[in-house]
């Protein structure tokens, strides 16, 4: 037998924190208006176990099984911003996870392609994306392999912390393309980095803080 999950309502309380959560990003300092209606659009507290709805729109990180983490809404923000996405354009996402920044991407008109490496969250994500109005393909994967049946892309995004830049990944970006990648910085976390790829197929990278994100990992897993 089939079983569907039921996804959670979304209801004025929830539009009312959402609206808080996007007023507090913009007192923050994020001031990218298409980002923030976006993240104003998309209902995050359906992406997190129901335990935690109560939580889903402060700015938290939160478990979503199989040891993984939704991101928190300031790091969605900032990776979105630094991605410039334009409607229409071509994203790669490596970290599918709970399905929620391919949601913003999507809601920005962005065509995105997601690789997950762990079956569980793979398929518990593909079966929620499948009731939501988000154009976002799933694919169960590794990412450091991207998806060469689908380049180029105008964009990649890169949702844990990369020890090196995939070198595949890169290959599969266009020239003029934006790569957003959080960098290992050898004490633990991570330094956001935003690359270019200029038509001679050089890289021009630029630094934008210091995060936490899970550890991207080869091959797929079972759990
Ligand atoms: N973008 C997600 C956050 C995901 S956390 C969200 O919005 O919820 C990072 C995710 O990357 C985890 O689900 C982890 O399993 C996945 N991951 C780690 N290494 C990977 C790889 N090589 N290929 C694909 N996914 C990977």
């Amino acid at each position: 037998m089939h079983y569907k999950m039921k996804l959670a309502e979304d209801n004025y309380r929830h539009k009312g924190l959402r609206q808080q959560m996007v007023n507090q990003l913009r007192a923050d300092g994020f001031t990218d208006e298409r980002v923030l209606a976006a993240i104003n659009e998309v209902p995050r507290h359906i992406f997190l176990d129901s335990s935690f709805v109560e939580y889903a729109y402060s700015d938290q990180p939160f478990s979503i099984g199989s040891g993984q983490t939704i991101s928190q809404p300031s790091t969605v923000a900032l990776q979105t911003s630094l991605l410039s996405v334009e409607s229409g354009k071509k994203v790669l996402e490596v970290g599918t996870g709970s399905g929620y920044q391919a949601c913003v991407l999507a809601a920005m008109g962005a065509k995105v392609f997601s690789i997950e490496r762990q079956r569980n969250l793979y398929f518990r994500t593909k079966e929620i994306l499948e009731q939501l109005p988000y154009r976002v393909k799933t694919f169960l994967g590794d990412g450091y392999e991207g998806l060469p049946n689908w380049k180029p892309f105008d964009r990649i995004i890169i949702t844990a912390g990369a020890p090196f830049i995939p070198p595949k990944l890169v290959e599969q970006l266009k020239a003029g393309g934006i790569m957003v990648i959080p960098m290992d910085d050898g004490k633990g976390g991570q330094t956001m980095v935003k690359i270019t790829k200029q038509s001679d197929g050089s890289l021009a990278r630029e630094e934008f803080g210091s995060f936490k994100f899970v550890p991207m990992l080869t091959g797929t897993a079972n759990d």
